[in-house]
């Protein structure tokens, strides 16, 4: 089976294009909100990766809802793996 993943996701009709880097960085994923773009660094699992473009995607969602702003980052960051967890436990995404 193949694994196919979008490089574009409608965030609550924002387009937020997906960038899957070459090399490591300081980061496993990162949400850049004024670019729109969420960066994925490479992983060594599919599960692993899903879980960060995933969270990243949560992160996104958080920023477009205006939801961000009504927590503070450390509480969003919880919440972003452990929503990530949940779903990819819970979920068979195979395409995103
Ligand atoms: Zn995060």
């Amino acid at each position: 089976m193949t694994f196919k993943i979008k490089r574009s996701h409608n965030i609550l009709g924002t387009t937020y294009k997906t960038k899957f880097l070459k090399k490591l960085d300081w980061f496993m994923g990162l949400c850049k909100f004024k670019e729109k773009e969420i960066h994925i660094a490479p992983h060594d699992s599919l599960y692993e990766l899903k879980h960060t473009l995933l969270h990243e995607i949560i992160h996104a969602t958080c920023h477009e809802s205006g939801a961000n702003q009504t927590q503070v980052i450390e509480l969003e960051e919880v919440l972003c793996t452990v929503l990530a967890t949940a779903i990819l436990k819970n979920y068979d995404i195979t395409n995103y």
